[in-house]
């Protein structure tokens, strides 16, 4: 890595080491976590391995084109305003942190420097790739120049108050950006004018009452209404729009009519039908899951089915190893849903 580079890394890791509790970092870091910055990291996404390794790329190269092997998978905010139960991340109180998550970042880092910072640490990442025979090295010298960043590795990203900078800095690089939210934060979707390639909202539950039981909220009332406020503003969002359910059994996926009422208020181009899986956080014992509730790939593209006979929306794919199946809202989604990228 040029000097300059490493320079830039170390820099913004002696100045500023993340903002979370020791013992949280310790946790992410054993679990592969890079932190960047007071409030950023990046992890090695399975599938940009995998796509260099065995070329097995990710479900969203199959939907939309995104190159597996050029992608960084990020975030710009550790914490997060929610606890869903069937989410992978390290849920902090879960593990005895008292960690008031809402004020992560304390002082945001500059948008160049965040970027920079996610480029050279997902260059040192993958640096230990070349001497792994498997590698195709065509696509490690390719993934050296990443093309793509996935803002969903963990947390809320919209909690960074500089995303329209952030993301126009990726885009002044040729680099997409996919932005997860779990559609909450109504004042920062209202300042976001610089829209991301394709815009993401986690859709947990069809209804208010599993709403609550899905992500925990503190204040169910109020965390609701800002959920529907949220998918009123994003309906309007000039971008590629796209809902994210993530199904887990005996838990939410049920009431397709509720389903279908969300999607007519946000008016997605996308949505992706996802079968949950029983990984990393979503083990812990208290969140009162079980393996069993992984749906089968016969019963998501079955509720998937359902959903699109009660919109209007088609079936347009489906990814078996993600579990993962899409619809789209019409002739035009489908026909564009491959993305032209700049590099
Ligand atoms: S788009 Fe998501 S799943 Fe695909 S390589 Fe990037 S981080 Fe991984």
């Amino acid at each position: 890595m040029p000097a300059e580079q490493i320079a830039v890394t170390e820099t913004l890791e002696r100045e500023q080491s993340p903002n979370v509790p020791e013992g949280l970092e310790k946790m992410m870091r054993r679990q592969g976590y890079h932190f960047v910055g007071r409030h950023s990291a990046t992890k090695i996404c399975n599938y940009t391995s995998e796509s260099m390794k065995n070329g097995e790329s990710c479900y969203k190269h199959r939907f939309y084109g995104i190159r597996s092997w050029r992608c960084i998978q990020a975030t710009t905010a550790i914490g997060c305003n929610l606890a869903c139960s069937f989410c992978w991340r390290i849920i902090p109180e879960e593990e005895g942190f008292k960690w008031n998550e809402m004020n992560a970042g304390g002082k945001w880092d500059e948008p160049e420097k965040i970027v920079e910072g996610l480029i050279s640490e997902h260059k040192r990442i993958i640096t230990g790739y070349k001497g792994n025979e498997k590698v195709d090295m065509r696509r490690w010298e390719e993934s050296n120049d990443p093309a793509h960043v996935a803002l969903s590795l963990t947390g809320e990203p919209l909690f960074y108050p500089k995303m329209n900078q952030l993301l126009r800095a990726f885009h002044d690089r040729g680099i997409s950006t996919f932005l997860v939210t779990n559609g909450t934060m109504v004042n920062a979707l209202k300042a976001l004018t610089v829209m991301p390639t394709q815009l993401y909202v986690s859709v947990q539950a069809p209804n208010r009452e599993i709403y609550g039981k899905v992500t925990r909220a503190k204040n169910l009332a109020a965390t609701w209404d800002n959920f529907m406020e949220f998918l009123g503003i994003f309906s309007r969002m000039n971008t590629r729009r796209t809902f994210r359910l993530t199904l887990v059994e005996n838990l939410n996926m049920t009431d397709v009519g509720g389903y279908a009422h969300l999607i007519e208020v946000g008016k997605p181009h996308y949505v992706e039908v996802k079968g949950f899986v029983y990984v990393g956080g979503a083990r812990n014992e208290k969140r009162g899951l079980s393996y069993e509730q992984m749906p089968r790939e016969n019963s998501i593209l079955e509720f998937a089915k359902e959903i699109a006979e009660k919109t209007g929306y088609s079936v347009a794919d489906y990814h078996a190893s993600s579990n993962v199946a899409l619809l789209c809202a019409d002739q035009n989604a489908a026909r564009s849903r491959i993305i032209r990228f700049e590099k």
